[in-house]
């Protein structure tokens, strides 16, 4: 017997029941940053792996286990995009758009892919909204995007649910000193470190203060933490940057233990995380990376910017009921036809309301059928109005309009004033 047919693990279908909340996300997202004068950018899914070794770094969780990397049949080494920040600074420097200081404030959105194990919230296909400024390196950039998140979770009804992590990673140079200063205080305990960091104390040491380790984590309570080892400038940046989410109202946590564990990071980083997924809680991510578009060869340029992930928001927004019920709304009307003279009437009238009723939700039955299998349907549907159009109403250009979500009467109504009866009911609803 022949094996069914299965999607790959972690790659998810997305039903017609859930894209409506996609939709809602991406739509209430996509309007707030026009309002806030970003631009879209649409970037390749594919690119060559060494944008990623590049881009994302060698020592990373991502690069090193998680890409989907493959050869064409031009034998190049390719890879599945795991993230949108490396595409998004190639295009930038290929095309010239930060040339000569200019300000790009872009975002995207599409699936990434990571070979990780899957879990709820955590696939392997998942998607992304992401933003990313170049060529501006003062606080008030980094305070805008907080701004900008901070009003979507308002806008999704998720305020309460978020709360904001803070931290500056400081110059690369004050970041070696306190990386010399951890590594020398984990050696002391590298038996006690769980395997992972101690990998990671030769690959990538910064990494280990966000291990999920209880005892590493407990080993580092009394590590040297970073703020120590903040350079005045970066100082001042954080204070800068504090000052501004204050006069706003917005409200964060200093967390010493949020880290970016690549040199190209510096000074800001931020997540907002949910105690309402499990172990899967950051929902957005983000941070300065003002060294990375000079490790892809391009002229040191600022750069700022942050991912979210839509799967996360999507099981947020179901888990709080936060999914406005006007998403599924039925439609307006079902229009039931008997009879090919009648059927063919009823497209062309169909066609006809579309035109004149903007915001129109009408369904015309397909595949003809008895006038009860119609009726069935039609109520099925949810829809308000059931119009009937049988040999009868054709000859008199009418149609029967039945209400089936209450006990009012069926009423005739002329083609003619069809539209204008529908955009009512509309209104009335
Ligand atoms: P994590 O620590 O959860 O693995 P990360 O640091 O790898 O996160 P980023 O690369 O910063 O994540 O990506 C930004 C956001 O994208 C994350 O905060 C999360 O919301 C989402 N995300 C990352 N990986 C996945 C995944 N495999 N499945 C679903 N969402 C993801
Ligand atoms: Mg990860």
């Amino acid at each position: 017997m022949s094996k069914t047919l299965q999607a790959i693990r972690g790659m998810n279908d997305i039903l017609p029941e859930q894209t409506p909340t996609w939709r809602y996300l991406e739509s209430t997202f996509a309007s707030l940053l026009d309002a806030y004068g970003y631009r879209e950018i649409r970037l390749p899914i594919l690119e060559f792996t060494e944008l990623f070794a590049r881009g994302i770094g060698e020592g990373t969780d991502v690069v090193d286990k998680e890409m989907y990397t493959f050869r064409d049949r031009n034998d190049e080494s390719l890879t599945l995009r795991p993230e949108g920040t490396a595409g998004t600074v190639r295009a930038v420097l290929e095309h010239g758009l930060t040339g000569g200081g200019q300000v790009q404030k872009l975002w995207y959105t599409g699936p990434m892919f990571r070979y990780e194990k899957p879990q709820k919230g955590r696939y392997r296909q998942f998607h992304q909204i992401g933003v990313e400024v170049f060529n501006l390196p003062g606080p008030d950039i980094d305070a805008e995007l907080i701004a900008l998140t901070w009003r979507l979770w308002k806008a999704l009804g998720l305020g309460d649910s978020v709360t904001l992590q803070l931290n500056s990673l400081g110059s690369s140079e004050a970041r070696g000193v306190y990386r010399d200063a951890l590594v020398a205080y984990l050696e002391k305990h590298f038996d006690a470190l769980d395997e992972d960091s101690q990998r990671r104390l030769k690959t990538n040491p910064l990494r280990i203060l966000d291990s999920k380790n209880a005892m590493t984590q407990a080993l580092l309570a009394d590590a040297p933490t970073l703020a120590d080892y903040l350079d005045d400038d970066s100082r001042a940046h954080f204070e800068g940057l504090k000052a501004r989410l204050d006069a706003m109202g917005i409200t964060y946590e200093i967390n010493p233990k949020l880290v970016r564990g690549l040199d190209y990071y510096g000074r800001t980083v931020f997540e907002w995380v949910t105690d309402k997924l499990g172990a899967q809680g950051t929902v957005c991510a983000g941070g300065r990376y003002d060294g990375l578009i000079s490790q892809f060869g391009g002229k040191p340029t600022p750069g700022v910017g942050f991912a979210m992930g839509v799967e996360r928001l999507v099981l947020l927004l179901e888990t709080l009921e936060r999914v406005p019920e006007a998403l599924n709304a039925p439609a307006h009307a079902y229009l039931c036809a008997f009879g090919e003279e009648a059927e063919r009437a009823a497209m062309a009238l169909a066609e006809s309301l579309r035109n004149e009723v903007p915001g129109l939700r009408l369904l015309v039955n397909s595949g003809s059928g008895s006038f009860k299998s119609q009726f069935k349907k039609a109520d099925k549907s949810g829809a308000v109005y059931a119009l009937i159009l049988g040999d009868d109403e054709l000859a008199q250009r009418v149609v029967g309009c039945k209400p089936l979500r209450d006990d009012r009467e069926q009423q005739t109504i002329g083609w003619d004033a069809l539209a204008a009866h529908l955009a009512t009911c509309i209104e009335q609803a």
